[in-house]
């Protein structure tokens, strides 16, 4: 005890310890500081989009990163800036601070990329600018990614200040190391110094867990107006009324074309969409769907043509794209919910920002949008607490908040579970029903079909053929349409033993069913078939199956067929010379749907066709 007093009460030590310990904090502040605002620097050369520029982020990071900052520290010290006699505390800044940079530089650089890039599309859909997307999105987002590893960072860079010394620097760490060696009693003062490079780096940890709250944050969720809940609000609520009015198209699309790379994807295309018309685009995948839809609110502007929306050309420079993209709302296929925001924040961010309305109007718009897609009780959820039907409703309520004059819809359900499919189709039927202008690229045929005012079949990189759903899906006039539209969707299953997993064989093909459109009716029966089929009339004789359900979307008929090895053999015929009443399984067979059976090259197929 007497010791202590002695050394670090009595001569005064703690107070040289505290000095030692200011310039620590010094040096490390400064760098920090320096660091971060050339890292954000150096991170945006990174970013940019010409080579030269990154060229020079890269070489400087490189080069900083890889030399020993104690190397660097005396490198300043001792020649670039011996002559200008600079205070070795200000050496120490910046030495420092240039070390930090090339760490905290790569830092942002790698918590931006993990910013998907989808989100800041989905800012820009809504009409805010390249700064405002990085305000609203990718800041906050690659911010929360980057925390812990810019903590860590601060608390290595505070223990290399600790080098500090070898260009005259009394931190803490010298500061200790003079005292062990001058008062005989290193344990005690490497102790202290130990506690007290502990002391800084916890106190940076606690300043950091006060910040690291994301997902606390739920009280702005008000209780909506009484007029905003239940009962579920009217078809007419969900959107800005938008009455057709045929005189007034609201795109015109003029001689449109897109190339990648030199390989062109749309050529020439223009057409007209009308107000408060519901245009379901059809097509093989790779035809240019996602590009046409992309081209008409200029996330990938077209290399040629026009596009001319309420009379405004988009190519013009200027027009303003960011006010366009207000009124022309766009739902993807992935969702892209803002992550970082509740489902009403969500909703809220763009009428607020963008159409500067209050709080309170912004908040009551979201409630009234997300009761008309049924949501209104997640309101203070975060999208990742919803499932991907969920996530979808949200996002098609977020545009509705803009109250846009058209939505565009990229595969809406495209990265749905069949499930949930129908609660957004759902949806957007409803929407069509109130005279939304809607565009709607999707594989989901029967919806493709009753939704739509007109359908377009995109294909050799045009619109192949246009016209109302019942020419396009019952009598398409031009070849690759009829080829598309009578194509028969299949879906295989192998049976390779009596054990095998019959439940999710019939889960299967009800997903498979769902896909397609099959109706419920439709669905049940083909279900009933491939059980008695299988578990009944074929397992017990046979172990090896190989099933396929067809189905055609032209004439919705379907087909199952199983086929196995082995000798000739068809049990749904009755043997001959047996008296016995036919099986009940094989009753329902052959009752329902047109059997045959087939035996060549020592296999047997039986179809079942039903129509
Ligand atoms: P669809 O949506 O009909 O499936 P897309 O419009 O996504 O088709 O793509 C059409 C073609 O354009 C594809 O061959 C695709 O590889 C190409 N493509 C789309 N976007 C880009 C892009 N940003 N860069 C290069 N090629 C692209
Ligand atoms: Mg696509």
């Amino acid at each position: 005890m007497d010791t202590l007093y002695n050394n670090f009460i009595a001569h005064g030590a703690w107070l040289t310890l505290l000095k030692g310990m200011g310039t620590t904090v010094a040096v490390t502040v400064a760098a920090l500081i320096i660091g971060t605002l050339l890292g954000a620097v150096l991170c945006a050369l990174a970013r940019s989009r010409f080579t030269v520029l990154r060229g020079i982020a890269k070489t400087y990071i490189v080069l900083v990163r890889g030399t020993p900052v104690l190397l660097l520290l005396m490198l300043f010290y001792y020649v670039i800036l011996a002559p200008l006699r600079t205070d070795a505390l200000y050496v120490a800044f910046i030495a420092f601070g240039l070390n930090a940079s090339a760490h905290i530089g790569e830092l942002m650089r790698t918590a931006l990329q993990g910013v998907s890039s989808g989100q800041v599309e989905a800012a820009r859909s809504l009409g805010f600018s390249r700064w405002g997307a990085f305000r609203l999105v990718s800041f906050p987002q690659a911010a929360r990614i980057a925390r812990p590893v810019y903590e860590n960072a601060i608390v290595n860079l505070l223990q290399w200040t600790s080098v500090v010394g070898y260009i005259a620097l009394s931190d803490l760490t010298r500061v200790v190391n003079n005292m062990s060696s001058r008062t005989g009693q290193p344990f005690l003062a490497l102790a202290a110094g130990i506690a007290f490079y502990l002391l800084l780096a916890g106190l940076v940890h606690v300043i950091f867990q006060f910040f690291d709250r994301p997902q606390t944050r739920r009280q702005n969720i008000a209780p909506p107006a009484p007029t905003d809940l239940a009962p579920r609000p009217e078809v007419e609520s969900i959107a800005s009324p938008n009455r057709p009015s045929p005189d007034s198209p609201t795109i015109v699309i003029d001689h449109l074309s897109q190339q990648f790379h030199g390989q062109p994807v749309l050529t020439n295309v223009s057409t007209t969409i009308q107000r408060g018309e519901v245009i379901t685009v059809i097509g093989p995948s790779g035809a240019g769907k996602s590009t046409f839809l992309r081209a008409l609110n200029w996330l990938n502007p077209p290399s040629s043509g026009q596009v001319i929306f309420l009379g405004q050309d988009l190519s013009d420079r200027q027009t303003d794209i960011n006010l366009v993209r207000r009124k022309m709302g766009m739902v993807f296929q992935a969702f892209n919910l803002f992550s970082h925001l509740t489902v009403l924040d969500n909703c809220t961010v763009g009428p607020r920002r963008l159409l500067k309305l209050t709080p309170a109007a912004a908040r009551q718009r979201a409630w009234k949008n997300l009761a008309a897609v049924g949501l209104a009780e997640k309101a203070g959820a975060w999208p990742d607490e919803l499932s991907g039907g969920q996530q979808q409703r949200v996002a098609i309520a977020r545009c509705l908040c803009m109250e846009p004059e058209i939505i565009l819809f990229d595969e809406p359900t495209s990265a749905l579970d069949p499930t949930m499919i129908g609660e957004v189709t759902a949806v957007i039927r409803q929407l069509a029903q109130t005279g939304l202008t809607m565009v709607i690229v999707t594989h989901e045929m029967e919806f493709a079909r009753t939704v739509a005012s007109r359908v377009f079949y995109l294909d050799d990189q045009t619109i192949y053929e246009d016209g109302p759903p019942e020419q396009i899906f019952a009598n398409p006039q031009k070849p690759k349409t009829q080829s598309f539209i009578n194509r028969v969707r299949s879906f295989e299953y192998d049976i390779t033993s009596r054990q095998f997993d019959f439940i999710e064989m019939q889960n299967s093909i009800t997903n498979f069913c769902v896909k397609h459109g099959v109706d419920e009716a439709k669905t049940d029966r083909i279900l009933l078939l491939t059980e008695e089929l299988v578990l009944n009339v074929l397992i017990p004789h046979i172990e090896q199956i190989d099933l396929t359900v067809s189905y055609s979307e032209k004439d919705q008929s379907y087909e199952i067929d199983a086929t196995y090895g082995g000798p000739e053999f068809n049990p749904l015929a009755a043997a001959p010379e047996s008296d016995s009443p036919p099986d009940l399984s094989v009753l329902i067979i052959t009752g329902s749907a047109d059997v045959s059976h087939r035996y060549s090259d020592q296999t047997n197929q039986i179809r079942l066709v039903v129509h």
